[in-house]
């Protein structure tokens, strides 16, 4: 149930509690409706919510600006004659039909893909999956998360035996006595944040940041590890050779909880100060006073983001930082643990569902004979219908040369523009038979559309997400679906029905789905079954896993035992590794990217908020005085990058805030301003994930 408020110092307006769409922290807001024109007018923030206590950042106070904003799609649109004409639903389900019949019909069920997100809620990215497994019996199926969580996830199951994010409740950071953050610009990507941090601090905790570039958040560190692209594992496994060397270590938990410990200790004895400086090119110095900060404290947090996971080695990266969590015996212990920051929205609930293409809800796997015995069952189909696990996100989208995928339905995800190698990605995408994309605004994706199916925004719409901590919150009904839009699971409960699977979709609100959810996810590790909405309104929102009604829910994971059979923790063993791309005579410098704070991921959203785009209206190289002094660069000038993969213009910013060999830039622009048209397709061989973090660029004056 929705509390509306009355606010008596603004009459005429009611405010509706529910959560910013934007990054993983999932902040608490109220949305401010006018009365009499129902129109959506303002924010307030929550400051009863734990997470944020009434902060929002830049994009969390404009967010609801897209709800009546001007380029919202009402209609859907269909291509004719190389020009969107607006259509009727039924003239759109018609030539969807009839096109998604014919592919299938010719090149088998598997010619079919759908591309899914997960900043929708978890009721629809649980939908995608079945969407594509039963409505369209197909195989293939990934979403882009790929490109935002999946190292991560890779690095827990390997480690930790599980998939959550985060190993306790993110309030209880501010009783840490260190916060060691690596690859994480958290002061702009998950700004809320930072106050944890800060209170932390309050308390006399230490701030560790590793990361290339003197951002916001390593400009507030006690140490700054300015570490090499790509050179994330050494660092981790040189800390992790100073907290063996001088007796950090936990040993009798390392006994009871912990494999591996004598393997891991042989590995790290060549990762000296000295030869780890040589790899990650940080001062030695550095690192012996960010391992004894580390060392001695009695609770820290180890916590990560893409800077680590965005590499060919990000499950390597992942699992070398949370083993130094481990081995100082912090997991499953109030204010210790490991993190990762979700990127997206719903990145965490999005992913544990079965939208990945080989995963099944509650992260029952494809291959597991049981696992696909209990969902058909649950989904009411034989399980012999249900199609074996697909390929990754890049992998399908490349699968469209060789002919292996003939037609596509991009549901809320703007793949031209996230994917790496973005102009192979797009003329991919265009060699299509038929192209279907659900989305709010015109996307560069949607451009590309055959037919665009008009979806609402967060706020038409109600459901749950789980945020970056692993608590399932309740998104709230704001106002009702602007001009002919629909829900994205009303959607594909529809193109089921034309698609002769209409039976498997009767759902008559969001919450028939999320029952359902939960039945298909119980058993499963992340066990959805025992949280019901009225249960996330009365407690703040439940911690999964969660097996049963009576259970309170599991804001500490790991208290006992880990994921795995014998209970144990596993410490992966794993050397440091090139990036798939080094510097040469001929690339000679490091090119990574990022975010800012004023735009979200493909910037598809926040490119369209007035205030963002004051802000921040266009890409940038951000290098080092010293770099752009070797070229003859000037601030503002504007040059050329090129990889081997394409060149494109940008303008010069200098800051002493990077390391003298790396180029910085921010990734949430499409076409020839798409930093992605140069970024490595190159992939983490368990995660799949493309390395955006680290390639070879060259530069050059025009
Ligand atoms: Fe929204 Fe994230 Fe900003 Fe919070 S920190 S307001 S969730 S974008």
């Amino acid at each position: 149930m929705v509390t509306v408020l009355k606010n008596l110092d603004r009459q005429g307006q009611s405010f509706i509690p529910t959560h910013c769409s934007y990054c993983g922290m999932q902040c608490g807001m109220n949305i401010r409706i006018d009365d009499t024109s129902g129109k959506v007018v303002g924010v307030e923030p929550r400051y009863e919510w734990p997470v944020n206590q009434g902060r929002l950042c830049p994009k969390g106070v404009t967010a609801y600006q897209q709800v009546d904003h001007q380029d919202r799609i009402l209609r859907p649109l269909i291509k004719k004659n190389g020009k969107f004409v607006e259509s009727s639903w039924e003239e759109a389900y018609d030539l969807i039909e009839k096109r998604f019949k014919e592919i299938q019909s010719t090149y088998g069920k598997d010619a079919l893909g759908v591309y899914g997100g997960v900043s929708m809620t978890t009721e629809k990215c649980y939908l995608v999956g079945k969407y594509a497994r039963v409505a369209l019996g197909t195989k293939h199926i990934d979403y882009n998360g790929r490109y935002c969580m999946s190292s991560a996830a890779g690095g827990f199951n390997a480690t930790l035996g599980m998939d959550r994010g985060s190993t306790l409740p993110w309030p209880d950071l501010m009783h840490s006595d260190c916060f060691f953050l690596a690859g994480s610009n958290s002061a702009e990507c998950h700004p809320t944040s930072i106050t944890w941090f800060w209170r932390g601090r309050d308390r006399g905790a230490k701030l560790i940041v590793a990361d290339p570039r003197e951002t916001p958040t390593a400009r507030i560190a006690d140490v700054h590890l300015d570490l090499r692209s790509g050179t994330d594992s050494a660092l981790a496994n040189g800390i992790m050779h100073l907290l063996i060397k001088e007796g950090y270590t936990d040993n009798d938990y390392i006994e009871k909880r912990v494999n591996n410990f004598e393997e891991l200790k042989r590995m790290v004895e060549r990762f000296t100060p000295e030869f780890t400086s040589e790899i990650t090119g940080v001062d030695k110095e550095k690192i012996i006073k960010a391992a004894r900060i580390y060392g001695q404290a009695e609770k820290s947090v180890v916590m990560f983001a893409r800077g680590v996971e965005q590499q060919r080695k990000g499950v390597d990266n992942v699992a070398c930082y949370t083993n130094l969590a481990l081995v100082r015996g912090q997991i499953g212990k109030f204010a210790s643990g490991v993190a990762t920051f979700t990127g997206q929205g719903n990145g965490q609930g999005g992913r544990e569902h079965g939208q990945k293409a080989d995963l099944l809800p509650g992260y029952r796997k494809l291959t597991d004979p049981e696992a696909v015995k209990y969902v058909s069952k649950v989904w009411g189909i034989d399980p012999s219908e249900m199609p074996g696990p697909g390929v990754s996100a890049y992998e399908m989208l490349d699968s469209i040369n060789q002919g292996t995928v003939r037609g596509m339905h991009v549901i809320c995800s703007n793949p031209v523009v996230s994917s790496p190698n973005s102009q192979h990605v797009t003329r991919s995408m265009e060699k299509l038979d038929f192209l279907v994309v659900n989305d709010f605004f015109l996307s560069e994706t949607a451009e590309l559309a055959d037919v665009v199916l008009p979806c609402t925004t967060w706020a038409e719409d109600e459901g749950t997400t789980t945020n970056t901590e692993g608590r399932v919150i309740k998104i709230n009904k704001i106002v009702e679906p602007r001009g002919k839009s629909k829900t994205d699971w009303k959607i594909m409960s529809e193109i089921a029905e034309r698609m002769g699977r209409g039976e498997f979709f009767q759902y008559e609100k969001s919450e028939d789905i999320f029952n359902e959810l939960r039945i298909a996810s119980k058993g499963g590790k992340a066990d959805y079954y025992g949280i019901t909405y009225e249960k996330i309104e009365k407690n703040e929102g439940v911690f999964w896993p969660c097996p049963d009604l009576d259970h309170p829910g599991t804001p500490y994971v790991y208290e006992d035992k880990f994921a795995f059979p014998d209970g144990k923790a596993n410490l992966r063993v794993v050397d440091w590794q090139e990036p798939g791309e080094m510097t040469s005579k001929e690339y000679p410098v490091i090119l990574t990217t990022g975010r800012v704070v004023f735009h979200y991921l493909s910037g598809n959203q926040t490119r369209r908020i007035p205030f963002l785009m004051e802000q921040c209206p266009e890409p940038y190289a951000e290098m080092h005085p010293s770099l752009a002094s070797q070229y003859h660069f000037s601030d503002g000038e504007v040059i050329e990058l090129e990889t081997r993969r394409a060149n494109m213009k940008l303008k010069v910013r200098l800051t002493k805030a990077i390391r003298k060999d790396t180029v910085f830039v921010p990734y949430h622009w499409g076409k020839e301003l798409a930093i992605n048209q140069l970024t490595n397709p190159c992939l983490d061989p368990i995660s799949r994930m493309p390395e955006f973090k680290v390639c070879a660029v060259r530069m050059r004056k025009l």
